[in-house]
């Protein structure tokens, strides 16, 4: 295969954002004995990009395109490469079905520019996007192939290894083996930092970490032609990579999320849990009822927002709530507590605290978070400070809050036994 990245937007060019996509993409080939040869960055400019397409298929057969699909006047991407292949844009129902499924999920509005995203040209293979609005597309003609990818790289990256990767495996004939370690509260940067010794010392071994809300996917694998071995290697890589990282930040390995992982480890153990939330507002209930199964482990839920509930449902004394208030660590134990007798599950958690935008002051900042855990044996509080984010959104603090209360019910779960 001879393959040319192409990265488009304006900003690439103005120097606002760094084209990480193409260097991700490059290390992702490589690591499939293909190199690039050629990358470029244009503008969003319909004969621009049609004119660099004419001119790049000369000596290449796969191009290998980012960015420009936004639901914009100015992402004109998708337009010029169908307009290259001389396709036609149809619309396509089952795009437009998941685009207004994923504002229905966020409760957003979906606004008519985003219909423009369910469109693609007639012979294509549609990629779709789980994380975003702009799903990506693989279209061929007389052996020449586009492969159009969404910018943002947190969509980029997942729809890569969904479909771009198997796609051009298959074509070179050899497989990829991969596993996904599971994160929580440790940064994509320092991950890569910790990782970077064992990348080192292990040259068929390839290594990429994709964010998704404060969760990291950390992504093994090893490209082989044949199957001899490599799932056994593979097993030590992840034992070797789990330590680099530092058990405190790993919740799991090739989980699809906190919730999925929390639930499975409740089974295992044969568990029950309850909750007793302020700040998230149920959250925390949701998330966990979201996972098929729970039924087996989800004991209650206690939305109890006011100080009354607090104390008249979970036994939280007056006392506390006037010498501490709602948000501390001693209104968090007793929530935790009180669900806990309440319910009579097994582990119980609390979420209390300040998800703004307004309520804060000096001493009790938006974002201070008191997350309770008790079991028959003992209760933990965490103090949490999500004003640190970059993110300090009511939205954000509370999916952090939810985030962090999981991570902690799955450390203590682990202790346990
Ligand atoms: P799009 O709407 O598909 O043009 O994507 C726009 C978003 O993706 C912007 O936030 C860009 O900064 C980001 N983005 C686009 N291309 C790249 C790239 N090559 N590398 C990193 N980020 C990118
Ligand atoms: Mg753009």
């Amino acid at each position: 295969m001879k393959i040319k990245l192409i990265s488009i937007g304006k900003e690439l060019l103005l120097g606002e954002t760094i084209d990480t996509n193409s260097v991700f993409i490059s290390q992702q080939l490589s690591l499939y004995g293909i190199e690039v040869n050629k990358k470029i960055v244009l503008d969003d400019n319909y004969e621009a990009i049609k004119q660099a397409m004419n001119y790049e298929f000369v000596d290449a057969d796969t191009l290998i395109i980012t960015g420009g699909l936004g639901p914009t006047d100015d992402d004109v991407t998708k337009e010029a490469v169908c307009d290259f292949f001389e396709s036609k844009l149809v619309l396509c129902d089952d795009v437009l079905q998941s685009i207004s499924s994923y504002f229905q999920r966020r409760g957003k509005k979906m606004v008519s520019s985003n219909l423009k995203q369910a469109y693609f040209p007639e012979d294509c293979t549609i990629m779709h996007n789980p994380n975003g609005t702009a799903p990506g597309f693989i279209i061929e003609k007389d052996n020449r192939t586009a492969i159009v990818l969404p910018g943002p790289p947190h969509e980029m990256k997942p729809m890569f290894f969904s479909y771009v990767e198997p796609y051009i495996t298959k074509r070179i004939g050899k497989k990829v083996f991969t596993t996904n370690i599971n994160t929580y509260g440790i940064s994509e940067s320092e991950l890569e930092y910790r990782l970077r010794p064992l990348v080192k010392q292990n040259e068929k071994l390839s290594l990429a970490t994709y964010a998704d809300f404060g969760e990291i996917r950390v992504r093994l694998s090893i490209c082989d032609d044949k199957n001899d071995d490599v799932n056994e290697l593979l097993s030590r890589y992840t034992i070797k990579a789990r330590q680099f990282i530092g058990d405190k930040f790993v919740y799991g390995v090739d989980c699809d999320n906190m919730q999925s992982a929390l639930v499975k480890l409740l089974i295992e153990k044969n568990m029950k849990i309850a909750t007793a939330e302020s700040c998230t507002g149920g959250l925390l209930s949701k998330c966990i009822t979201d996972v098929s199964g729970a039924s087996q482990v989800f004991e209650c839920g206690i939305c109890s927002y006011s100080n009354r509930i607090k104390e008249k449902i979970l036994g939280v004394s007056p006392e506390t709530l006037q010498k501490y208030g709602a948000v501390s660590e001693q209104s968090a134990r007793e929530m935790s507590q009180g669900v806990l007798k309440l319910s009579d599950a097994d582990i119980a958690v609390s979420v209390t605290g300040l998800a703004g935008p307004g309520g804060g002051t000096e001493e009790k900042p938006v974002g201070l978070v008191f997350i309770g855990v008790a079991t028959r044996k003992k209760t933990i509080v965490k103090q949490c400070n999500f004003n640190m984010l970059n993110n300090k959104s009511r939205e954000s603090i509370r999916r952090h809050s939810q985030l962090e209360s999981m991570k902690i019910l799955i450390d203590v779960i682990n202790e346990q036994k």
